[in-house]
C-alpha cells in the first residue's frame, strides 16, 4: 500500500487548495472525494474578491475568470416592506464574481491533480485509525495509508464525527438552493432579501440562470419556498437542494497529526457570502504547515504558526456573522435596520466593506 504524506478527506475548495499547495511544496497528497466532480453544491456562488489572491497563487486567476460567470457590481438589502439600502462592490480585476460551485470546484480539483495530487473521486471515508500514520477505510473497500490527514469535508465532517470532535448540531435553521431562469433585467447584483419568514438570497451565474437561496427556520421553509415558487414562477415540485445546520461550534484546526479546514473547522453564516474564502486560504495555511513538519522543521513551531494565522484570519470579522446571524434569525429587527435611513447605509456600507473589501 503507498504511503501518502497528507490524505485530504474532500474535494471541495478547501480540500483542493490543501491539495494543489501541498502538491506544490512537492509532497505526495491524496485526496478522496465522495462525489463525482462536477456536482453542485448548496452555495450563493458568490466569490468574495479576497479569494483572487490565493487564485494568483495557484496561477488560477484567468482560469476562474474564463469559467461562465456574472460580475457583480452592488449588493441590495431589501427590507420587510420594500425599502432598499445599496451598497457598491469593488469593481477592477478584484472585484465579485458569481460562478456555479459544479464550475468553480472542478477547476480547482483539476488544478490539485495537474500541480501532482492524486485525486480519487466517489470514494467515501468511512473509517479512521491512527497509530504510526493514519489508515483510511472507504466505502468501497479500499484502504489508504497517509502520515497526516487533512478533514476538508464540510459542516457534517466525516472525519470530525470519526474522531468524536463533531459538536452536536444547531438545527436552528435550513437552507435551500436552486438555479432558476434568470428574470429580464435582473441586474449585475447581489440581493439580499428579508422576508417574515427569514431571507433569500438572489444573485445571476451567467446569461441565464439566477441562484436562489431561502433560509429559514425548518417550520418557515414550505412558506419562503411558497414565496419562491411564485416570485419565479417555478412548478411547485420543483427539487430544491438543501442543507443543515447553517451554524455549529468551531472545532480547533489541529490535533495529533489532524488539520480541520473550511467548513470542517468552522461554519459561518451564509449571509456573508465569505465561506469559500476561508476555505481555500485555511487549505493553503494547512499545507504550508503540513511541509515544514514533514521536511522536519519544528513541529510545534509549525503547529503554533498555524493555528496564529487561522486565527488571523477570521480576526475582526467574526462579529459580522453574528450580526448577521442576530439578523437573519428576526428579519423583523434587521428590516428596521434597513429602513431606518440615514443609519443603515453607513452600517450596510460598514459590513459591505468588511466583507469585500479586504486585502491579502
Ligand atoms: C445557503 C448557503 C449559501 C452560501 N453562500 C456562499 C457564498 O455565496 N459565497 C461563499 O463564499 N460561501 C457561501 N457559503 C458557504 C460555502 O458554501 C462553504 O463555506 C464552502 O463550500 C466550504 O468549502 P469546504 O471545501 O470547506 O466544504 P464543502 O464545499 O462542503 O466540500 C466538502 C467536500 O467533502 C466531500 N465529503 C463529505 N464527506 C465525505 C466523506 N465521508 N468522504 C469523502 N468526501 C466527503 C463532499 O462531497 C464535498 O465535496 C454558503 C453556504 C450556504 C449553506
Amino acid at each position: 500500500m503507498d504511503l501518502f504524506d497528507v490524505a485530504i478527506v474532500g474535494g471541495g475548495p478547501a480540500g483542493s487548495s490543501c491539495a494543489a499547495f501541498c502538491a506544490l511544496a512537492g509532497l505526495r497528497a491524496l485526496v478522496l472525494e465522495r462525489e463525482k466532480f462536477p456536482r453542485e453544491k448548496v452555495c450563493g456562488d458568490c466569490l468574495n474578491p479576497s479569494c483572487w489572491a490565493v487564485f494568483t497563487r495557484l496561477d488560477l486567476a484567468k482560469r476562474v475568470r474564463a469559467l461562465p460567470h456574472a460580475k457583480l457590481e452592488r449588493v441590495e438589502f431589501i427590507a420587510i416592506g420594500g425599502r432598499k439600502v445599496i451598497v457598491d462592490l469593488p469593481s477592477g480585476e478584484v472585484c465579485e464574481l458569481a460562478i456555479k460551485r459544479s464550475l468553480l470546484d472542478d477547476l480547482l480539483l483539476k488544478r490539485a491533480g495537474e500541480l501532482g495530487a492524486q485525486i480519487n473521486e466517489e470514494t467515501t471515508v468511512t473509517a479512521l485509525s491512527n497509530s504510526n500514520g493514519w489508515k483510511i477505510e472507504t466505502a468501497g473497500g479500499k484502504n489508504f495509508v497517509a502520515q497526516m490527514l487533512v478533514a476538508a469535508d464540510g459542516r457534517n465532517s466525516t472525519v470530525a464525527r470519526l474522531c468524536n470532535l463533531l459538536p452536536r448540531p444547531e438545527r436552528e435553521r435550513i437552507a435551500l438552493q436552486s438555479h432558476l431562469r434568470l428574470p429580464g433585467n435582473f441586474g449585475n447584483r447581489v440581493v439580499l432579501q428579508l422576508l417574515p419568514h427569514g431571507y433569500a438570497g438572489l444573485s445571476p451565474v451567467n446569461d441565464e440562470e439566477l441562484n436562489v437561496c431561502l433560509v429559514a427556520k425548518p417550520r418557515n421553509i414550505s412558506a419562503l419556498k411558497a414565496w419562491a415558487t411564485k416570485r419565479f414562477d417555478v412548478l411547485p415540485d420543483h427539487t430544491w437542494r438543501t442543507i443543515t445546520p447553517l451554524t455549529r461550534a468551531p472545532i480547533p484546526p489541529e490535533r495529533e497529526n489532524l488539520f480541520l479546514i473550511g467548513d470542517a473547522a468552522r461554519v459561518v453564516e451564509p449571509f456573508t457570502g465569505e465561506g469559500i474564502y476561508y476555505a481555500i486560504c485555511s487549505g493553503k495555511l494547512a499545507a504550508e504547515a503540513i511541509a515544514k513538519i514533514i521536511r522536519g522543521e519544528d513541529r510545534q513551531a509549525s503547529l503554533r504558526e498555524f493555528v496564529r494565522a487561522c486565527g488571523e484570519m477570521y480576526r475582526g470579522r467574526l462579529w459580522i456573522n453574528r450580526l448577521a446571524r442576530a439578523g437573519v434569525l428576526s428579519p423583523r429587527i434587521a428590516s428596521f435596520l434597513v429602513r431606518s435611513a440615514p443609519l443603515s447605509p453607513a452600517i450596510m456600507r460598514l459590513l459591505t466593506e468588511k466583507i469585500a473589501g479586504r486585502d491579502d
